[in-house]
């Protein structure tokens, strides 16, 4: 008797695992399709992570689904080998081992090239139409009139999903031609590309794009932070080295073709007077030059607008030499304007030279602590705090910026690893 009910037991558990499998399965592709139109509300990071955790969730559903059939019937193989001559229950073992696929390619979407990717993005579509076909003639419940809403609910979204994709796919192919102008060096290991674009790309200072190069297989997409500001003709982009793909971009040559999507992103300044705090460490610096350059081209337009607002950085680099667009930063006089540099690294090396022996008056050794907020910042509590930096960085200044009172609306951050 009890061996019956533990099996009723399974076998309810193995259906609401394999609904709960379909819907996560029909949102995550959903989601996927449709996340450069969500990006306005949540920003296209929050929903990369959020698919990034959810499609564990689906992975969860979808294995649970067979293996509780599996202990309610005691039976292995035939929820493991498809027998086409039950095809409803076929098509659902062959769905299981597509899913199984799909992820694999995700864990390995930064290897593979991004035409495999987009086979196998085509692939997910074919999974969708498997899961329907299957548990809308195999589900026990499948005649259930809220299950059969469920179905045609996910079924639209998917095929919206699909047609948004599409026609983003299809403006994006005939969008306009963005070829490398110039390539500077920053710093040892930082540059700026910039890049001519046949129409201006509209965007708000501290906003990123993904950039893909059409050569050496580097056909993944890597996001970078617009380092230009909005109204300026030229894209520019600055780049540390840290990887193979930072290697290549390094290594372009002027008139080479640059494929761009964007802009994305909900990094960038919120309406009103509230004075702002920029905190940055080393490359993170790319989003506030981009909101710095905005705003001395509006003061330079208007001469000191009153809506000018007060910026206030903090910037940390390793070393003195590290410090990127630092010419820059200092011939802003601006009334506005207060900036502070962080050296963790004060010491030459041995056997080298540091670049100045005696640090300036802006430059401070150590890091951006709750001292350094305190001394700088008078009234934390009444700022806009942006961050944009290392994920050490980012932790602690949070962890401070809580100490001292600061509401969580008051403080945004960019994360540049995802
Ligand atoms: C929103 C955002 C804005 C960014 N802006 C800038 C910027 O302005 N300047 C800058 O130098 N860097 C920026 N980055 C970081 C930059 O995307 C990575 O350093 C770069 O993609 C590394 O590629 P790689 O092949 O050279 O290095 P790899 O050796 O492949 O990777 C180095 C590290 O970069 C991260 N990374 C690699 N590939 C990707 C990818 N496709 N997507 C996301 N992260 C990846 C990983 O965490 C990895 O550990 C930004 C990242 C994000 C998420």
């Amino acid at each position: 008797m009890e061996t019956i009910q533990l099996s009723a037991l399974f076998w309810e558990i193995g259906q609401w695992s394999g609904i709960a499998a379909f819907v996560a399965l029909s949102l995550l592709i959903f989601s996927g399709d449709t996340a450069r139109f969500w990006d306005r509300f949540f920003g296209l990071d929050r929903i990369i992570k959020f698919q990034r955790k959810f499609s564990l969730w689906t992975a969860l559903f979808v294995l649970l689904h067979p293996v509780f059939f599996m202990l309610s019937r005691q039976n292995f193989l035939a929820f493991a080998i498809p027998d086409f001559s039950v095809p409803p229950l076929a098509l659902g073992i062959v769905a299981f081992y597509v899913f199984a696929l799909v992820m694999l390619a995700s864990l390995l979407y930064k290897r593979i090239s991004h035409l495999a990717w987009q086979y196998i993005h085509v692939v997910t579509y074919l999974l969708f139409a498997l899961s329907l076909i299957h548990a809308w003639q195999w589900g026990s419940d499948s005649g259930s009139w809220w299950l059969q809403g469920i179905y045609i609910i996910a079924l639209a979204a998917v095929v919206c999903g699909a047609i948004y994709r599409t026609q983003y796919k299809i403006r994006q192919m005939f969008g306009g031609k963005f070829l490398v102008k110039s390539l500077t060096r920053e710093t040892a290991d930082t540059f700026t590309l910039t890049i001519s674009q046949e129409e201006p790309l509209q965007f708000r200072a501290g906003q990123f794009c993904f950039l893909r190069l059409p050569k050496d297989s580097l056909h993944a997409r890597h996001p970078f932070t617009i380092a230009s500001a909005p109204a300026e003709q030229d894209l520019r982009f600055t780049i540390k080295n840290a990887g193979r793909f930072t290697d290549s971009a390094g290594k372009l040559k002027k008139g080479e073709k640059v494929l761009i999507d964007g802009p994305f992103g909900r990094f960038y300044l919120r309406d009103g007077k509230k004075p702002l705090v920029f905190i940055a460490g080393g490359v993170g610096i790319t989003p506030f030059i981009s909101m710095l350059r905005e705003q001395i081209a509006a003061d330079n337009l208007h001469n000191r607008q009153p809506s000018a607002r007060d910026i206030t950085l903090l910037y940390g680099s390793r070393t003195f030499n590290d410090i990127i667009f630092k010419e820059e930063l200092d011939s802003i006089k601006a009334p506005w304007f207060k900036k502070i540099y962080l050296l963790s690294e004060t010491k030459a090396p041995k056997g080298k030279k540091q670049a100045t022996a005696k640090l300036p008056k802006d430059c401070l050794p150590g890091y951006i602590d709750e001292k350094i907020i305190r001394r700088f910042v008078p009234d934390p509590a009444g700022a806009l705090f942006y961050i944009c930096g290392p994920e050490a960085l980012k932790n602690s200044v949070k962890k401070i910026l809580r100490q001292l009172k600061v509401p969580r609306s008051a403080i945004f951050v960019e994360d540049f690893f995802w």
